[in-house]
């Protein structure tokens, strides 16, 4: 029933489901995406994640680095927001 539960590559420790924060900073723009599913290592707490996650939070971290760019050009007002998704 576990056999696809991936080993830490760091450790070798067999790895457990759980979720980690996506911090993403760059020239100025910081992106943070909480709760992101993962494999973490109980061990020496690395990190990994599944091909569909890492496609989803490229994709997101794109769309996202465009959004802060484009506010960043009108000189905001508003500096921060947190966007949810049901
Ligand atoms: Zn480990």
């Amino acid at each position: 029933m576990n056999k696809s539960t991936p080993m830490c590559s760091e450790c070798s420790t067999k790895m457990q489901r759980g979720t980690t924060v996506f911090e993403y900073r760059d020239n100025g723009i910081q992106i943070s995406i909480p709760y992101v599913p993962a494999w973490v290592c109980p061990t020496c707490g690395e990190v990994s994640f599944t091909p569909k996650t890492t496609d989803q939070l490229i994709e997101t971290l794109r769309e996202l680095v465009a959004t802060a760019k484009k506010a960043r050009q009108r000189q905001p007002l508003l500096r921060e927001y947190l966007v949810k998704v049901a």
